[in-house]
């Protein structure tokens, strides 16, 4: 089996961080949310962070010429070498044709593009329920995967908190760069026959399982 490149796609709010949680314990791939490596380097007040704070707080896109040289940093780095689940990036037309001269440099391709389909009405339902722990950035949502403890993470004891970004008008303004600028990828993953879309309105269990029969056939073309 050669190596797994996967990229997760879908609006804010369509469980990607849900669902990589769930994929990085089934397969032993590094998972790369651009977001969570932005947020790390707004919290450590690095030049990057100082830089990408504003675009963040406003729910704006941050340069693709930062992001793109962060992304290809640590696609570099020895633990995604054998694959990667990546969630966040690309999300401009301009930052997949950056991935995909990155890795044909390395003679790598991107091996299928997950688009976890939820509607902007049940984005905004979701999102303003969602909390993560200040420690590692462990998703819960108030109604539907409330922690043991209220306000304190299962997993590490942190606190919980709602990101800036989860505020309801920047949740708009996200959701209208979403379609402005992400969509188009979908068309350019289409076009290479890349896409692959998941109902993300149905269950995190079920949306887990059909993620994974992709998976699994994804490997299974590349046995043949
Ligand atoms: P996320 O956690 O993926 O929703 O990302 C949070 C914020 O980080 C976004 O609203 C953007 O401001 C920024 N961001 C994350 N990934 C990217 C990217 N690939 N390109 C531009 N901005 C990004």
């Amino acid at each position: 089996m050669s190596e797994l490149n996967l990229i997760l796609f879908g609006p804010p709010g369509a469980g990607k961080g849900t669902q990589a949680d769930r994929l990085r314990s089934d397969f032993r791939l590094p998972f790369i949310s651009t977001g969570d490596m932005l947020r790390e380097n707004v919290k450590e007040g690095t030049e990057l962070g100082k830089e990408a704070q504003k675009y963040m707080d406003a729910g704006d896109l941050v340069p693709d010429d930062l992001i793109v040289k962060m992304a290809a940093e640590r696609l570099q780095a020895p633990d995604a070498q054998d694959g990667f689940i990546l969630d966040g990036f690309p999300r401009t037309l301009e930052q997949g044709k950056e991935l995909d001269k990155l890795l044909s440099q390395l003679a790598r391709r991107v091996t299928a593009a997950l688009l976890i389909d939820v509607p902007d009405e049940e984005v905004v339902r979701r999102i303003s329920g969602r909390r993560v722990c200040v420690k590692s950035g462990h998703n819960y949502h108030v109604d539907f995967d409330p922690p043991k403890r209220e306000g304190i993470c299962d997993q590490d004891g942190s606190r919980l908190v709602q990101r800036d970004d989860d505020k309801p008008d920047v949740v708009q303004n996200r959701l209208h760069v979403y379609h402005e600028q992400t969509e188009p990828l979908i068309e350019y993953y289409d076009e290479r026959g890349l896409m692959r879309r998941i109902d993300g309105t149905r269950s995190p269990a079920d949306v887990n399982d059909h993620i994974r029969a992709v998976i699994a056939t994804l490997r299974m073309e590349d046995d043949v």
